[in-house]
């Protein structure tokens, strides 16, 4: 028989997005669960590197940070979700810092780098592990609150009722368990791990980057944009194996690196959006121009022996420790790559408070959609899992309470 609980808020997720969710909602006083798939620790968010926006540069403004995102999507975002990410960037990162992330700082400010497609130096770090940093500082918030966690409790049916929702999630046992809560945040990411497979390609992506939230979203009715919308990464590893398919930080590219063929010769604008970067690198090997790792996969060079040692050192150490422990010095010789499947850029529509289509059902991260429209800036997804997922949770409370 199904085991039954209850809650004011249900987060299902415990990535960037749902643990913001899940601290805010907290701190508003909602009795919060948070189940998710694997441990609380599994998720893309703490793979990511490269790092967060926000426009705190001299010469940087919130409407010049929307404008780029709107300009790198294509003109198909929601302006009106634009608005919200980049107009609350400064305080997310203050939020942040509160629960004890400390971003990497020079001269008395922020180390700001410029990523692709932006106009601006916009991305501020934690080395290059900040989406490791920025998880460990959330979980730590949350599991020292009155919040439950349920790991390995991966969401597999959704209902509306009279007073809410009613979540099932498997247990490692295989027993179901029925969890009520009078509002639900969605924060279960994308599905580009189970893309890559479908397809034989390779991902960036955790293995539990499979979708079926989604799914079950859209099958009580939520709806969705953009979800035939998948993002490569331009900067996938290719040699040595045990590198396939690592993701290369674009900080890189934005610290000099730049992108060579088998002639030695530039191709394109390193810093232009990921979707032009990517698109230039499958037709440079498409027309012959690319070369071949000793595993026989396709690629280009990434040239990182232009990186100035010292901001490899202070921005770029772990992927150097990477590549040194596997024989290759990033410093000394150019690197392979080529694009790998890395994000959806679509998934379940929100409105400003991260609500889905349905009441009381919320999503934030990268489950929703509308924030980049078909093309996301790198650094803004872990923006958007605080902005959005501090809404959706503060949000997700306060219905509760109503
Ligand atoms: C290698 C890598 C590098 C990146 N670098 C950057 C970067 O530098 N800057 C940036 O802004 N973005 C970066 N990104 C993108 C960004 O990290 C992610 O898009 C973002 O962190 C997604 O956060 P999320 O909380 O929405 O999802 P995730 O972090 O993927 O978390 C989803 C959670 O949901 C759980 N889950 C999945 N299915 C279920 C289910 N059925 N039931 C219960 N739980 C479920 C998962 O186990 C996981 O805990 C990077 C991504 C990768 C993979």
């Amino acid at each position: 028989m199904a085991e039954s609980l209850l809650f004011d808020v249900l987060v299902v997720g415990s990535g960037a997005a749902g643990l913001a969710a899940a601290v805010s909602a907290e701190r508003a006083g909602a009795r919060v669960a948070v189940a998710t798939k694997g441990s609380l620790q599994s998720c893309n968010s703490a793979k990511a590197q490269g790092g967060i926006q926000a426009a705190f540069g001299e010469d940087d403004s919130p409407e010049q940070h929307a404008q780029d995102v709107w300009t790198s999507s294509h003109e198909t975002a929601d302006r009106r979700l634009v608005d919200v990410l980049t107009g609350e960037a400064r305080d997310a990162i203050h939020w942040l810092e509160a629960l004890g992330v400390e971003f990497t700082r020079e001269n008395g400010g922020y180390r700001l780098a410029r990523c692709g497609g932006a106009t601006r130096r916009r991305l501020l770090q934690v080395g290059d592990r900040t989406g490791y940093a920025i998880t460990a500082a959330l979980r730590e918030a949350f599991e020292a609150s009155k919040g439950v966690v349920l790991p390995h409790h991966p969401l597999i049916a959704l209902r509306s009722t009279e007073n809410g929702w009613v979540a099932t999630c498997r247990q490692k046992t295989g027993d179901h368990v029925e969890i009520e809560a009078a509002t639900v945040v969605l924060a279960a990411g994308g599905r580009c791990w189970k893309e890559a497979e479908d397809r034989g390609e390779l991902s960036t992506n955790h293995p539990g980057a499979t979708g079926e939230t989604t799914r079950i979203a859209m099958e009580v009715g939520a709806e969705a944009r953009d979800l035939d919308a998948l993002q490569y990464h331009p900067n996938g590893g290719v040699w040595p194996s045990n590198l396939q398919g690592y993701s290369i930080p674009e900080t890189t590219r934005a610290y000099g690196a730049t992108l060579l063929n088998a002639e030695g010769e530039r191709f394109t604008d390193e810093l232009g959006p990921r979707d032009a970067v990517a698109d230039a690198i499958f037709l440079e090997v498409d027309e012959g121009r690319g070369v071949t790792s000793e595993a026989g996969r396709p690629a280009v060079l990434l040239d990182t022996t232009r990186i100035p040692r010292t901001d490899a050192e202070i921005s770029l150490p772990y992927m150097l420790r990477r590549y040194r422990a596997a024989g290759i010095d990033p410093l000394e010789q150019p690197i392979l790559t080529y694009p790998v499947l890395h994000y959806q850029n679509g998934g379940l529509v929100i409105d400003e408070q991260a609500e889905t289509t349905l009441e009381g059902l919320y999503a934030c991260g990268e489950i929703a959609g509308g924030t980049h429209g078909r093309n996301r800036m790198m650094g803004n997804s872990l923006l958007e899992c605080t902005v959005f997922g501090r809404r959706a949770g503060r949000a997700a409370a306060e219905k509760a309470r109503s």
